[in-house]
């Protein structure tokens, strides 16, 4: 979003094109119509959604899904890249296109007034790095659950924005299993458990600042935090916390409701 953010507001688009009727979902009728000759007044974002803000009171929500990806290029006179579903251009020369080959995203028009009851916003937990967000909220979230609290923070309801990699880095900071009964985490271990979340996610938005030039790398991409895991992708590594064999056999992949886990059994409990 801040990548996005850096191009865009403040701009006026001067040319919007959209590829196909759907995503995930069907796209709103006129979106092309309202996004040509808009002015871009801002960004929010709320869970893993981007609402960008027009000047004529709509917000554009935007969510990327699984695959789905923002380029930003200067302006080429040719047509859309492959899978390229919906491409603006500004007034300064610059192009952004969403690339979404497995079309799990979705787009959506809102008045920026109602943004908080779209259907897709009205259920989110809190906000991850709100100071609002503290072991007292986590611990009242999680009381009396009896899912793993990997599942628990996984579920926006409790959290919003958390996603697989997150909760895994998370849960590794904070020396919490995956596999503990999310009802067993309030008090001293929400305790732990919150500021590794934030800084876990903190991390990642620096280093998507940081690490790539204004958020794009060279081929137009837009950064995300890659670098670094702890523990995701790490399976038979040793963690950084562990001195090795024989008091540790590295990191350990498992599956939770579907999606890979990973954490140190020695480390984690
Ligand atoms: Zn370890």
């Amino acid at each position: 979003m801040r990548g996005l953010q850096a191009r865009l507001e403040g701009r006026r688009i001067t040319t919007a094109r959209i590829t196909r009727p759907d995503l995930r979902w069907p796209l709103p009728l006129g979106l092309e119509r309202k996004l040509t000759g808009a002015t871009v007044m801002g960004f929010r974002r709320r869970g893993k959604y981007m609402l960008m803000r027009l000047d004529g009171g709509e917000s554009v929500l935007i969510h990327l899904g699984m695959s789905g990806r923002m380029v930003l290029t200067r302006t080429l006179p040719n047509a859309e890249a492959l899978h390229e579903h919906m491409i603006l251009e500004t007034d300064d020369g610059w192009r952004v296109g969403f690339v979404d080959p497995r079309r799990f995203g979705c787009m959506d028009l809102i008045a920026t007034a109602d943004e908080d009851s779209h259907r897709l916003l009205s259920g989110l937990g809190p906000e991850p790095l709100d100071d609002a967000f503290d072991a007292s909220v986590l611990s009242k979230a999680l009381m009396g659950k009896r899912t793993p609290i990997k599942a628990a923070l996984l579920d926006q309801k409790v959290v919003a924005g958390l996603g697989n990699i997150y909760v895994c880095e998370a849960l590794f900071r904070a020396h919490l299993s995956p596999l503990r009964l999310a009802h067993t985490v309030p008090g001293v271990r929400a305790r732990r458990l919150v500021p590794a979340i934030k800084q876990t996610l903190q991390e990642a938005i620096a280093a998507g600042g940081s690490s790539l030039r204004d958020y794009v790398q060279p081929d137009g991409e837009l950064g995300y935090f890659q670098h670094a895991w702890k523990v995701y992708g790490r399976e038979g590594e040793r963690c950084e916390q562990c001195a090795g064999p024989p008091a540790c056999d590295g990191v350990r992949r498992i599956t939770q409701s579907g999606r890979s886990s990973f954490y140190c059994p020695h480390t984690q409990r």
